[in-house]
């Protein structure tokens, strides 16, 4: 392999920069860049891109990669990583999940350079960094004023290379989830690039757990594409495989009002348990939220402010859910900030 070129600029073997991708300007003439981070390994090896934001108000991502870039296990990398910490500028300085379009960045992909401002920013994207890349982890959190239990999201068959690396990321779940169109994941897919989806946290949030499992999780990832180096000193306890899920349901809400939450993010669940309740604000007619089916909560709502058939609680379907819930209670403890024995790769934010 040689040097890498993305964006014009040209990143030697050894070599570490950070550069601007120009993207459509602001209608005030400011000038809007995509900022690039990219290492080019001395050795050749894989071309991994890691990209948060492309909901510009997803930021767990915008920390992971920060803490990602400045990690000692990336010393004596192999190949080259290419980390785009906003991908979705414009949404982000706007704190929206949207483009001023209106458009979903994650539903226009391949995107098109003489397409909506939406496909013309996907575009550069595909270009610059995902064509010149072999493999891609995409960080999201859930949408606003809603919360994720860590999750990785592939779209795989079994004994394929997106299944190892999504089991070698080790976030406690994992969804083999199908393809949305217009999706990165989907085009990802389409060209034969695996590519890992990890969903942890809330969109305008950092969450220290959902941070901590997912960078960890990215470095797993590379050892696993022999692209760092095994741990020197291996975690004294190894923690659970990941487990799969089976299928999942929404438990939504029969009527508007406002909702009392009683079950949180990981908590077992079985058909027909009351998850939470929903009133008028004088509480005169309470109506339950029941759930459809036994599993594990791995999403939900956190404002309490529901509309008639609005998806409050998402539920995981496993084979064995007793098992599937230990393996979510030992990632909670391990990560839980609160517990703080983690051997931390940075000192944590909080
Ligand atoms: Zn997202």
């Amino acid at each position: 392999m040689v040097d890498l070129i993305i964006g014009g600029q040209k990143i030697r073997r050894g070599e570490r920069k950070t550069f601007d991708i120009p993207l459509p300007s602001l209608y005030t003439h400011a000038s809007v860049p995509m900022t690039v981070h990219a290492i080019n390994g001395r050795q050749a090896g894989p071309r991994l891109f890691v990209c948060a934001a492309v909901h510009g108000d997803e930021i767990n991502g915008i920390e992971i990669i920060r803490r990602l870039t400045q990690s000692p296990a990336l010393r004596g990398m192999k190949g080259s990583l290419i980390a785009v910490p906003i991908v979705n500028v414009y949404g982000f300085v706007r704190h929206s999940r949207y483009l001023p379009d209106r458009r979903d960045l994650n539903r226009v992909f391949p995107g098109s350079e003489k397409g909506s401002l939406a496909g013309r920013l996907a575009s550069t994207f595909m270009t610059e960094i995902v064509e010149k890349c072999s493999h891609g982890i995409d960080l999201h959190t859930a949408a606003i004023h809603r919360d994720n239990l860590p999750q990785i999201r592939a779209t795989f068959s079994e004994g394929s290379e997106t299944e190892a690396l999504a089991r070698a990321f080790g976030a406690p779940v994992i969804l083999n989830a199908d393809l949305r169109d217009g999706s990165l994941r989907a085009v990802a897919a389409e060209r034969g690039i695996p590519l890992l989806v990890y969903e942890a946290g809330e969109a305008l949030r950092y969450d220290e757990m959902s941070i901590r499992i997912g960078l960890r999780g990215i470095i797993r990832v590379m050892r696993k594409l022999g692209m760092i180096r095994a741990e020197a000193n291996k975690r004294k306890r190894d923690l659970p495989e990941s487990v799969i899920v089976r299928s999942s349901a929404w438990a939504r809400s029969s009527k508007s009002g406002l909702l009392r939450s009683m079950v949180s993010l990981g908590a077992k669940v079985a058909k027909g348990d009351v998850l939470g309740a929903v009133s008028d604000p004088f509480y005169h007619s309470d109506e339950d939220i029941i759930a459809p089916n036994s599993g594990l909560i791995i999403g939900k709502t956190n404002l309490p402010i529901v509309t008639e058939g609005e998806a409050i609680f998402h539920i995981a379907r496993f084979g064995k859910t007793d098992d599937a819930a230990d393996v979510v209670e030992q990632y909670q403890a391990e990560f839980d900030p609160i517990n703080d024995d983690f051997e931390s790769l940075e000192t944590p934010i909080v």
